[in-house]
């Protein structure tokens, strides 16, 4: 686990490069999102539904979770009470039941929608075919998807040592973010997150434009 110093340090760097910093909680207990929280850390994110609703029911109220895992479109109503972000959306499908339980609970669930950046195949997310597919489905259905907001994009970057490869996704990543932003300016007013980096590489993702980390290992060592 982090030393206090060496988070409070961390922070100070994160905030004056005006990114938020999401700690990774998947896998690690209570007493050690406590000790963060005890810091003032505020959004943790959790990649599994059932831990998340167990950890969220037992944890202070105004934590922030980030969902940041695979979402079902089953499992939508289980977090859709309290999520703060949604960070995985890969599909229209996923959108309209984000929005239909967003209308159930009365609220306006914040939504990333998950692009496929790294060579590897085994990651999720969409192409950028699909993003611009599932961007019209969205612009022509808008009035009916009131409870949602689209607010960025999501990526992960291969799992590799290639600095200059990982660095190229991210600015892919950032360039399809750009143009988005610039393209639906009228369509999506608060589309401002990017959401891209992790222990290994969240200082490449930042140099590369990413406003939110998802830091887990460093802060709170290995998982189980
Ligand atoms: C687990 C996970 C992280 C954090 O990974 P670390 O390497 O521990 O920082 C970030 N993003 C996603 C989507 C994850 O699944």
């Amino acid at each position: 686990m982090i030393a206090p110093e060496a988070f409070q340090t961390l922070k100070e760097k994160l905030n004056q490069q005006k990114t938020t910093l999401v700690a990774v909680s998947k896998l690690q207990t209570v007493e050690k999102i406590m000790k963060l929280y005890a810091l003032g850390q505020r959004d943790f994110g959790e990649n599994y539904v059932q831990e998340l609703t167990d950890k969220q029911s037992e944890l202070p109220a105004d934590i922030q979770w980030h969902f940041i895992g695979h979402l079902q479109s089953n499992k939508v109503k289980y977090i859709a009470p309290f999520v703060h972000l949604i960070h995985g959306v890969d599909s229209f499908k996923l959108l309209q039941e984000i929005n239909k339980q967003g209308a159930k609970n009365e609220r306006v669930i914040d939504c990333l929608l998950q692009v496929h950046i790294a060579q590897e195949d085994t990651k999720f997310g969409l192409d950028e075919k699909e993003l611009i597919e599932l961007l019209a489905y969205y612009t022509a259905q808008r009035s009916d998807l009131q409870h949602i907001r689209l607010r960025g994009l999501m990526g992960m970057a291969s799992f590799s040592d290639d600095k200059a490869k990982v660095k190229k996704e991210f600015d892919q990543l950032h360039q399809l973010f750009e143009w988005t932003r610039k393209s639906y300016l009228g369509d999506l007013p608060f589309f401002d997150l990017l959401s891209a980096g992790m222990s290994n590489d969240y200082e490449m993702a930042i140099a590369s434009g990413s406003n939110m980390v998802r830091v887990g290992s460093v802060l709170f060592g290995h998982r189980n």
